[in-house]
């Protein structure tokens, strides 16, 4: 596996994965017995393309929803002078609540961690514990699939699927980068061990509405090649899709 993005490299295609998921028959979803939501998102705007959907679905069935912003995603750009001058950590925690909001939150809970953009791994640690205390038997908590391509989601993903065996959470892994360098003819992703849940057609429109406030990511910062944008409309397309899938990855001790 080999996370490449750029305008030559735009993985696979939305009909390529309806077909795909269409002939999986992956079970569904059920928010019935979960008293609370704890999304874990190593960027600001994760949550929302990975989970946004079931976010807006437990807001609305009345379930707790908690999220856990890891880092303040201050790398997008590494290379542009322009995200030197403007304080991009501020503007991507704003971000991030505004799009929360857009999901029929009145007042988000979110606690951000601050870890640095990119080093998640070297702060496992400091992560395992911040989870472990945050976590509640019976949560379910939702972080990206510890194989979804990118350091800092596998960090995440592997660290919330071990806390949340330690106390006795639920522990759901979503997918972002793996939508776009998995194979959607092979075995990268395992769909026997996944879960579905289907949009409305409210929280559907809510979940795009919401990722537009992802300005920092979505539009280029300016003129230059590192300016681009780093959520190019060719990419977001694949998270209007009218369903979200979640890894129910058992922990092996
Ligand atoms: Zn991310």
């Amino acid at each position: 596996m080999e996370l490449i993005v750029d305008r030559e490299h735009l993985g696979p295609s939305t009909d390529e994965w309806n077909d795909r998921i269409a002939g999986e028959g992956i079970s569904y979803l059920s928010l019935e017995r979960v008293r609370r939501l704890v999304v874990i998102a190593p960027h600001p705007d994760d949550e929302v393309l990975g989970a946004g959907g079931l976010i807006e679905t437990a807001l609305r069935e009345g379930v707790l929803v908690e999220v856990v912003s890891v880092t303040d995603g201050e790398s997008s750009h590494p290379n542009s002078q322009i995200a030197r001058e403007i304080d991009i950590a501020a503007i991507r925690r704003r971000e991030s609540e505004l799009a929360l909001r857009r999901l029929g939150w009145d007042q988000p809970l979110i606690t951000f961690l601050g870890l640095p953009d990119g080093d998640v791994a070297s702060h496992r640690r400091e992560l395992d514990d911040a989870l472990e205390d945050l976590l509640l038997p019976d949560d379910l908590c939702v972080a990206p699939w510890r194989r979804d391509g990118h350091p800092d989601h596998d960090a995440c993903g592997e660290s919330a699927l071990c806390a949340s065996a330690r106390v006795a959470a639920k522990s759901l892994g979503y997918l972002v980068w793996a939508w776009h360098w998995a194979n959607p003819q092979g075995f990268d992703i395992p769909f026997e061990e996944c879960v579905r849940l289907d949009l409305t057609r409210r929280a559907r429109a809510r979940k795009r509405w919401s990722a537009e406030a992802f300005h920092s990511q979505i539009l280029p910062l300016g003129p230059s090649d590192e300016d681009d944008a780093i959520l190019p409309p060719s990419l977001l397309r694949r998270f209007w899709r009218p369903y979200e899938v979640f890894v129910n990855e058992r922990v092996r001790t």
